[in-house]
């Protein structure tokens, strides 16, 4: 079953919903043969209604098996979100559609949790990489945590600027 819930239930109060969409049942349309997701999408969620807006909070978690950028072995990807939130509008251009009071939110679950995959998917530290190194070196490593450091990096280098514009001075 796709994750739909009624509307009315939440009327008065906000209430958690605990379970899982089958695999076939997500469209995960991943258009890509290196990822695929194995299991279902399981879910863990407190909804509250707020006027149009559904507030979703809780865990999300699926699995998928991937094939390593480095080794080429296949491998299962975990992938957890674990204080994870989200929105449903009900009114408006974004809003979803609600039929017989039932909503299905189905398709937020399955963006968040693409969002979390990584681009270039490492089965690990202990990845023995390809026998010939260079193969090896043109795959990138991790990429998740590169873009991450990038983005720390430049807001260090921001702060830098700002330290010299003030020299100036
Ligand atoms: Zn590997």
């Amino acid at each position: 079953m796709r994750f739909t819930i009624h509307l009315r239930d939440l009327e008065k109060e906000s209430l958690r919903f605990d379970g899982d969409v089958e695999p076939d049942e997500v469209d995960w349309n991943l258009n890509d043969e290196l990822i695929q997701a194995k299991g279902g999408l399981g879910y863990s969620l407190e909804i509250e209604k707020h006027e149009q807006n559904l507030l979703i909070q809780g865990q999300l978690s699926q699995s998928f098996v991937c094939e390593c950028v480095r080794c080429l072995q296949s491998f299962t990807l975990p992938i957890l979100l674990d204080a994870w939130s989200g929105f449903a509008a009900l009114e408006g251009e974004e809003s979803l559609e609600v039929v017989n009071d039932l909503i299905d939110l189905t398709e937020i679950l399955r963006e968040d949790v693409l969002l979390a995959l990584p681009q270039h998917p490492h089965c690990g530290p202990q990845c023995p990489g390809l026998a010939d190194p260079a193969n090896a070196k043109s795959a990138p490593r991790h990429s998740a945590p590169d873009e991450l450091s990038s983005a720390a990096n430049s807001a260090w280098d921001a702060l830098d600027h700002l330290n010299l514009d003030n020299d100036k001075d």
